[in-house]
């Protein structure tokens, strides 16, 4: 398995990729597995290359052309496939066109052989390789309201919302008292019957669903729960029955508060409590909490970092630049990577980049600190990216700055 911080940096090497388009049918992604013989690809890339060598266009022909020598010319460095095998992404884009080549080492066997030619990169079989496997359910409810949904990774989802005409708990005057009860607990029974239907059909049509949890206001949950609305399967795979206050949407994060120490494995959970953990030593003014990305390197390298906190959401680079024109040559941090020469004006060239949550991690591994990469979805993530700038750290001990 990945850890957080490879994790982070090849979902966004993924989203680089993707995000590359070709004018025309031009850009190639060659899928090899760790069993395939690298002269069997060899002999269909040339194949591939005659074929080619037809294409009408003639831009389109020259870039298709000069993207598969690329790869050949580069497979000749293999006896054979790395462990988990290997992608290529090659194509020639832009204007004037320009090479971009990327070989990814994926993080598991891939198990398929494909060779495709689009207008852009294909990464769906590296995606699901990035996808969670542990799915929750979720279920809000009392007389009034039902929310269900996923907690899919550590993204939350809402998949339905009902609504109920069970009366309120005070009849109106005139009517007798036993009777309206009595058409009350009919309107609830209907109710349940309503939700647990709709319930149990979401819960047992996702895949690879690990539990649910149940949740809301006062005792109807549990009437609910005991009085078998719920299709048995689902029934089984219930962890715990949690008290929130709401039913609606923001009961569903409510939930997952109150479940945090049955679900204590689950990513969103962890991370929630980081950055409360951060939080708390922020109001108490202990010293031990630092944010910004000038303090957390400081004390990064004085090696006084428990745990760094940095949330996904952080898109910078730590760039070397080089003008076109002028030649003028420039460090510095950039968010964006078109970069304007500040002499001439001219664009410039990226020598090197690098990610700045690559750069923090590898410090942080550097004095054995803790690395959390915390996504926005929850309210503490943010936090974290809104009121301190995406980056923070809870020291060991205080530093004196
Ligand atoms: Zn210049």
């Amino acid at each position: 398995m990945l850890d957080e911080k490879e994790r982070y940096l090849f979902k966004r090497k993924l989203d680089e990729i993707k995000s590359i388009k070709g004018q025309h049918t031009e850009l190639i992604s060659l899928y090899i597995p760790p069993d395939k013989m690298i002269s069997d690809v060899m002999a269909q890339l040339r194949d591939e290359y005659s074929q080619s060598s037809n294409i009408k266009s003639k831009q389109t022909r020259k870039n298709v052309l000069s993207a598969i020598e690329s790869i050949m010319s580069r497979l000749r460095y293999f006896k054979k496939p790395p462990p988990n095998g290997m992608v290529f992404f090659v194509g020639m884009v832009g204007e004037p066109p320009k090479l971009v080549a990327e070989i990814v080492e994926p993080p598991m066997p891939i198990n398929i052989y494909l060779y495709r030619c689009d207008s852009q990169f294909f990464t769906e079989p590296l995606e699901q390789m990035l996808e969670t496997k542990d799915i929750y359910g979720l279920l809000l409810i009392d007389r009034r309201e039902c929310t269900i949904g996923f907690l899919i990774g550590n993204r939350i989802e809402t998949a339905a919302y009902l609504t109920s005409r069970v009366p309120g708990k005070h009849g109106k005057g005139g009517q007798s008292q036993r009777r309206f009860e009595r058409l009350t607990e009919i309107a609830a029974h209907e109710w349940f019957v309503k939700a647990g239907e709709k319930a149990s059909q979401l819960f047992l049509e996702k895949k690879n669903l690990k539990g649910v949890l149940v949740g809301g206001p006062g005792p109807t949950k549990r009437e609910f729960v005991n009085g078998n609305y719920l299709d048995y399967r689902i029934k089984d795979m219930i962890v715990g029955i949690y008290d929130t206050s709401y039913t609606d949407e923001y009961g569903l994060r409510e939930l997952l508060n109150a479940a945090s120490d049955d679900l204590e494995e689950v990513e969103v959970v962890k991370d929630r409590r980081l950055v409360q953990r951060f939080l708390n030593e922020v109001r108490k003014d202990s010293g031990l909490a630092l944010y910004g990305e000038e303090e957390v390197r400081r004390a990064l390298e004085a090696g006084a970092v428990d745990v760094v906190i940095i949330s996904d959401a952080l898109k910078k680079y730590k760039v070397k630049a080089k003008c076109k024109n002028c030649g003028y040559e420039m460090n510095g941090i950039m968010e964006k990577l078109e970069i304007e020469c500040p002499e001439c004006g001219a664009s410039m060239d990226i020598v090197e980049k690098k990610d700045m949550i690559e750069e923090y991690a590898e410090l942080a591994e550097q004095s054995s600190s803790e690395v959390a990469i915390v996504g926005r979805e929850s309210e503490e993530g943010e936090i974290l990216y809104k009121a301190f700038g995406g980056i923070a750290a809870i020291l060991r001990y205080k530093m004196d700055f």
